[in-house]
């Protein structure tokens, strides 16, 4: 098998906070070894030398709260009015995009129509589009009235949702998601601020449905991820057995103690980037202040800032992503989320680092092997021309990717394709 030896490099691995320099033998689709220092790998153990002159190699991000299908829409119901063609054809794109944007994987947090997840997936891994690796989900479970509920009585309308109600539509609805190929499936419990019908703090989906949902997908082996602002929807989620609890903004002590007490087995996510871009950046696309304030969007970052910092503190793992793909929250964008950790949250810039490398690749259901640099592990690798623990705002790609790799296979490499005598710029 042709092997690859990265030299002259400096690896942060996804695992301990400071970078070293050293060196990466990559063949086929995992890295075979990782040595500290310069000139410790002999050159014949690899076909080809990359000279990564003295820039940092880094795990290809994790995208956790990913919607490919959300394709630069103004509002929910927006992407009803999609004609399904166009909205493969846009889907397709985001894929390219992000995964040009350093994103090596992406974890769906909802599909805004049942296959187009799942198709987009199968089109990347036949090898006829670039794209990352990819856990699909289908549209969001959610009951009348419900965020994802669009219509208005005598007018139909659709979104990004699924309509169930009662424990056995529910069932349904998955069974429904699970026969179309979709690896993750996702329910709303509680609102959205964004939706005046049902705001955040209320919690729509009853305990029997969540349970039910719960139920059908565990048995087939499916991951189950929600939306949950409200306390008594975070506890509903933890209490029977949900996988990935988005949002959690307004988690009471209960709710985080009943988070902690769960650590082990679930994630959360704050999705926190179409919030942030309302609330700082809603001139971008003429969103006027009034409706900010009239949703109480401040209220709530304030809120979810106060979550984070407590959910940080009580090491709980979170994934970055934050339902980027709206008009005011532009797909490509998605890494912005990592500085927002170290901003909003208090994290650390290694720490913010790891939710979108380490902690997503274990999201992914690949704990250990992805999203870090380590021999055995699989070999989704960014050479970035810049230290990104000084300024995570490099990751914001595609400008400072010298090389994007998936599963051992270069996608983009300016290093040994670019003209004779053009420097990238190193440390
Ligand atoms: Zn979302």
């Amino acid at each position: 098998m042709n092997a690859v030896l990265f030299r002259n490099v400096t690896i942060w691995d996804g695992i301990d906070d400071a970078p070293y320099p050293g060196e990466v033998v990559v063949e086929g689709n995992r890295i075979r070894a990782v040595a500290r220092g310069r000139n410790q790998i002999a050159s014949e153990r690899a076909a080809e030398i990359i000279d990564g002159q003295g820039m940092t190699l880094i795990p290809g991000l994790v995208e956790g709260h990913c919607h490919l299908s959300f394709v630069g829409v103004n509002q929910n119901k927006d992407l009803g009015e999609i004609p399904v063609e166009e909205h493969l054809l846009r889907t397709c794109r985001n894929a390219t995009l992000i995964f040009n944007h350093g994103f090596t994987s992406c974890y769906s947090a909802a599909s805004a129509k049942l296959r187009l997840d799942v198709v987009v997936k199968d089109e990347i891994e036949n090898g006829y589009l670039a794209g990352p690796r990819y856990r699909t989900a289908g549209p969001e479970i959610t009951v009348t009235a419900g965020l994802g509920d669009e219509r208005r009585q005598n007018i139909p309308a659709e979104s990004f949702g699924m309509i169930a109600d009662g424990p056995d539509e529910i069932r349904r609805a998955v069974r429904l998601c699970i026969r179309e190929g979709v690896d993750n499936v996702k329910i709303n419990i509680s609102g959205d601020e964004f939706v005046s019908h049902v705001r955040g703090e209320v919690t729509s989906m009853t305990e029997v449905e969540v349970a039910a949902a719960v139920e059908v997908a565990h048995e087939w082996g499916k991951r189950v991820s929600c939306h949950a602002r409200a306390a008594a929807a975070v506890k509903r989620a933890v209490r029977n057995q949900v996988d990935c609890i988005y949002h959690c903004d307004f988690a009471d002590e209960e709710a985080l103690d009943m988070l902690e007490a769960a650590k082990d087995r679930l994630f959360v996510g704050p999705a926190f980037g179409l919030v942030h871009n309302a609330v700082f950046e809603h001139d971008r696309v003429g969103m006027p202040r009034a409706a900010v304030e009239r949703m109480q969007l401040p209220r709530k970052l304030e809120a979810t800032c106060r979550a984070y910092h407590e959910i940080r503190r009580r090491g709980i793992r979170v994934v970055i992503g934050g339902d980027y793909g709206f008009n005011i929250t532009p797909m490509g964008e998605n890494a912005r989320d990592i500085g927002h950790f170290v901003k909003f949250f208090g994290y650390s810039p290694a720490e913010a680092l790891r939710c979108a490398t380490s902690v997503g690749g274990d999201l992914m259901g690949h704990a250990g092997e992805l999203g870090v640099i380590r021999e055995g592990a699989l070999a989704d690798l960014l050479l970035v021309d810049r230290n990104p623990l000084e300024d995570l705002s490099v990751l914001v790609g595609p400008d400072h990717f010298a090389m994007i790799m998936k599963n051992g296979k270069m996608h983009r490499d300016l290093i040994t394709a670019r003209p004779a005598g053009q420097q990238l710029a190193a440390e």
